[in-house]
């Protein structure tokens, strides 16, 4: 049974200060607006500079705490080398340009991410919305809840600083040399299209950002940009490739805390999935939108923020059902998409 390490227990660094978690490796935290209120950094001796891993989101509070940091940590002579960022959601990517900027450093990033983070931050949304509007009608929301999706479109650029106008990639494989030290990068999918982890095998550290978290099952969405897709497939597939690692790998997570544990981890989120699943296929017993199965999978009330992931999650495993022939879906005239189970699909019009 998965049960977590943490390396500090739940001790955590205060805001503009480190904790050392391994020789040249420091863990910070920054604030975050949302329910989910914080999210770690990285901070990698490399030589004669620095590297940081994400940024944090663009916020007077968190371009604050990197002047802090910076105060303490670069210098003329140590200075800001690199910055390195794991996937395009606000959190990690939010201060990459103005760091990129004030301090003269180039990003390092996954190239689908880095093209994601340009395209959110440059549309301003307002083309999307009649077709994002119906995407979650489909689901099956109400007026109440369609409401909110004006509050979502267009939001990206109001905690991200520009993007920069180019970056360096990096891709499955590539063995970088931070300080002496080799850290591989190992792409995860699902949470976003094409996450970046970086595993150093002489230290047996992962820095693991949202693919694997301690606490929380990271966010694995149907988005309206790609209606069809099956993230959950892509998630599940890629978390095999973390399996290989040692079971001694100090993990370094974007959310919550530093762990020993990643591979009774790995078999949890597995578990956890596929009990989901089986709770989305329970509630398809009758033809179900998602915002049916979204009740069956969350009994509590949501902000919007977490709306629009608890729907995303809940189409994620509607579609993973439908993709393994356990649920079938029949699109009504009023644009509504029903699922149910596959041996008792009934025709549309008798909904
Ligand atoms: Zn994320």
């Amino acid at each position: 049974m998965y049960k977590p390490e943490y390396l500090f227990g739940k001790t955590v660094p205060e805001m503009g200060t480190t904790f050392e978690v391994a020789p040249g490796v420091y863990w910070l935290r920054m604030p975050l607006p949302f329910a989910l209120n914080h999210i770690n950094l990285w901070l990698l001796e490399d030589g004669d500079g620095w590297t940081v891993v994400d940024t944090g989101i663009a916020r007077d509070e968190v371009k604050a705490a990197w002047h802090t940091l910076a105060a303490t940590y670069f210098s003329a002579d140590k200075p800001l080398k690199r910055i390195i960022v794991t996937h395009f959601h606000p959190d990690h990517v939010g201060l990459a340009g103005w760091m990129c900027a004030e301090f003269g450093v180039k990003l390092w990033m996954p190239m689908t991410e880095w093209s994601h983070a340009r395209m959110s931050y440059l549309d301003d949304g307002k083309g999307q919305l009649d077709e994002t509007l119906s995407f979650y009608r489909g689901a099956g929301f109400d007026d109440e809840m369609s409401a909110q999706v004006n509050n979502r479109i267009g939001r990206f650029p109001s905690i991200v600083s520009p993007i920069p106008n180019s970056f360096n990639r990096i891709s499955e494989g590539d063995d970088i040399d931070i300080g002496g030290r080799i850290w591989r990068i190992i792409i995860g999918t699902g949470h976003s299209p094409e996450h970046a982890c970086l595993y150093c095998g002489d230290a047996k550290i992962l820095i693991s950002g949202d693919q694997v978290l301690p606490r929380i099952s990271p966010n694995v969405s149907v988005w309206p940009q790609q209606p069809t897709a099956n993230p959950l497939a892509q998630f599940l597939d890629s978390l095999k490739k973390f399996k290989h690692l040692p079971d001694d790998t100090l993990v370094l997570p974007s959310h919550d805390w530093p762990f020993y544990g990643l591979l009774g981890r790995l078999d949890d989120l597995t578990a956890h999935h596929e009990e989901r699943l089986d709770a989305a296929w329970v509630a398809c017993a009758v033809p179900a939108t998602g915002v049916v199965v979204l009740n069956a999978l969350f009994h509590r009330k949501f902000d919007t923020h977490q709306l629009f992931f608890a729907i995303g999650e809940s189409l994620a495993h509607i579609h993973h059902l439908e993709h393994l022939g356990r649920v079938e879906r029949k699109i009504c005239a009023s644009g509504i998409h029903y699922f149910q189970q596959s041996s008792k699909t009934t025709s549309c019009l008798k909904l």
